[in-house]
């Protein structure tokens, strides 16, 4: 491993991953972890690129979505028991995979929307 090597990856329109000093193995697993949330930048639903990224710290629990600003859809991270990393939200708790790549909009309480609420029509 050279020493001082400057390794610059583009994860998206606006934020760039800069590694010094890494090799192939941490490059890799660097830009694996930054890309599974930085790399996110097409919207599911709109295909918008305009994001948001937010983290809200709600009674001792963390919280980390990616909000399109284009139309209010956002897609949720969860964390790894081990290992302390993100992962996005792609499936329901049963398993299925979710419409949209995970990425849904908020309803209000009792408005029905064109997409369906989880649940409300499994295809079995
Ligand atoms: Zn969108």
């Amino acid at each position: 491993m050279a020493a001082n090597t400057k390794l610059s990856i583009r994860l998206s329109d606006d934020i760039s991953l800069t590694l010094e000093n890494t090799n192939v193995k941490g490059a890799i697993a660097a830009i694996e972890e930054f890309a599974t949330y930085f790399g996110n930048s097409e919207c599911g639903a709109c295909q918008g690129t305009d994001m948001q990224y937010i983290h809200r710290h709600v009674q001792d629990y963390d919280f980390y979505e990616i909000r399109c600003r284009g139309c209010g859809s956002k897609l949720e991270f969860g964390e790894t028991k081990v290992g302390n990393k993100l992962f996005p939200k792609r499936k329901d708790k049963e398993g299925n995979y979710l419409v949209d790549g995970g990425w849904t909009k908020y309803q209000p309480q009792g408005q029905q929307g064109a997409t369906a609420p989880a649940g409300g029509g499994d295809p079995f």
